[in-house]
């Protein structure tokens, strides 16, 4: 029960932080790989290594056989020394090589050794064969002329007893060939990739010591993000309970402003007090924006539309409020192509760079241009104004959340800084394209982009 919790714990924590598994990839599956690499590659070393040799052994074998077998009356324990001479000085690895005569005295099998390599090993004359040979000699003899192997350990050495019995003269070769050396060379290469392999742990050890740095980064950057949903759901919630009370005063505000017998320093206080709930509204209305915004709550009901009707009303609604600050709204209504947007939507990024146009400009005017570009295939709209422009840098940052130009122009004026992003967010929402030109203390034009509907 106490395995089993601690197991699901564990397999909760590691889903909770995945990067921990890059972990256990590294300090399990890269060692495995690398040790089951090394002994495949030791292996196959090893079969080919035994492979060569068992070649040479056959390759001697054969020659010595064939010289027993043609030579028939001629074939001399003299004559077999010799070569069993020459073979061995260009053979490093041969530490046995005789040849065994078969006798049969009385009936009785007898054997012996009429040449040999190393006669302290096996010396000449009377043999009597140990148990790895006698058994391969049995075989041999059930096989004639074809060498038959057996490994054997020699002094803790490896070694190799190959035997072949040729019939015609009932003779055996023996040939002992000492894998000590070649075991070696594979013991060092084994020994080789291990230091490699502990230099790899090592290794893994301080990605590790840096890759424990960056869990700590990773989970210190999911909780500041939790925090920061957190304080979204804060405000936005904050903004929701706001509207209420808020649409109570300024239904209350409008039944004050009727009341009769108003002194004008109180239908002064009044709008004023107007004034500042509008703005609330306004703040209010963009915070909750933001928050649909971010969360794809906000519905678009992208519909072929001609934006002309929109644009005469904006230029209704806003026509006045230029003239309120001595400003002329130029706009020339003509019919327009069909773009594909909400037409809500679209009406509130009108409303937001007319009215900016308006708000940033002391003099002059403001003009609305339709222009049908590149190529027919957009319909451009451009909102240029001659008012207070924005430098070269803030340009770059007038499409973030909550960034405000702060110069002697700006600082009297009232905002959010998140008309702009919620303007672009829509326009990309409706795939639409925005973007500004503007040069400081002569004027800016905010241009939007729509692809015209077939
Ligand atoms: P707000 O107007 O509430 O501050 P916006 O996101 O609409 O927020 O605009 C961000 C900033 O961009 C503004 O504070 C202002 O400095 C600058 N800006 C926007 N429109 C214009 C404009 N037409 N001319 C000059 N500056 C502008």
């Amino acid at each position: 029960m106490i395995i089993k919790d601690a197991t699901k714990r564990g397999f909760d924590f590691i889903k909770e932080n995945p990067q921990l598994l890059y972990t256990l990839f590294l300090v399990v599956v890269i060692p495995l790989a690398f040790i089951f690499t090394s002994e495949a590659f030791l292996s196959i070393a090893k079969k080919q290594n035994d492979l060569a040799e068992q070649n040479k052994v056959g390759f001697l074998h054969d020659s010595v056989g064939s010289y027993i077998s043609s030579s028939e009356g001629t074939t001399t324990p003299e004559k077999l020394q010799t070569i069993i001479d020459d073979v061995s000085r260009k053979n490093s690895t041969l530490v046995g090589f005789y040849v065994i005569e078969g006798v049969r005295v009385d009936n009785v099998q007898t054997f012996n050794v009429i040449a040999t390599l190393n006669a302290n090993d096996v010396p000449l004359g009377v043999y009597t064969p140990d148990e790895t040979t006698d058994i391969l000699m049995r075989f041999a003899l059930a096989n004639p002329e074809y060498p038959l192997t057996r490994d054997y350990f020699k002094n803790t050495e490896r070694t190799w007893k190959t035997i072949t019995y040729f019939g015609s003269r009932n003779m055996y070769v023996v040939t002992d060939i000492s894998m000590a050396n070649s075991d070696a060379t594979l013991a060092k290469n084994i020994n080789n990739s291990y230091l490699v392999l502990l230099f790899v742990i090592i290794l893994i050890i301080l990605l590790l010591a840096r890759h424990a740095k960056i869990v700590d980064y990773a989970t210190l950057y999911k909780k500041l993000e939790e925090v920061d949903k957190m304080k979204d759901d804060f405000v936005s919630i904050a903004a929701h309970e706001l509207r209420s009370p808020l649409t109570v005063i300024r239904g209350r505000l409008d039944m004050l402003k009727d009341m009769p017998n108003m002194t004008e320093s109180s239908q002064h206080i009044i709008s004023n007090i107007d004034d500042s709930a509008k703005d609330l509204n306004v703040l209010i209305g963009d915070i909750l924006d933001v928050a649909r915004l971010q969360e794809g709550r906000m519905s678009f009901n992208l519909v072929n539309i001609s934006p002309k009707e929109i644009l005469d009303e904006i230029f209704d609604q806003f026509n006045h409020v230029a003239s309120a600050k001595n400003l002329k709204l130029i706009y020339q209504s003509i019919e327009l192509p069909y773009i594909n947007v909400d037409k809500t939507r679209f009406k509130q990024v009108m409303v937001n760079l007319v009215g900016n146009a308006i708000k940033y400009t002391k003099e002059g005017g403001v003009t609305v241009i339709t222009k049908i570009v590149d190529d027919g295939k957009n319909l451009e709209i451009r909102v240029s104004d001659t008012g207070i422009g924005v430098s070269a840098d803030a340009q770059k940052l007038l499409f973030s959340k909550f960034y405000r130009v702060k110069t002697e122009d700006t600082k009297n004026i009232i905002g959010t800084g998140l008309g702009l992003w919620i303007t672009a967010e829509i326009v990309k929402k409706m795939n639409g394209t925005i973007s500004v030109e503007s040069i400081e203390g002569k004027g800016s034009d905010f241009i939007i982009k729509f692809k015209i509907a077939n």
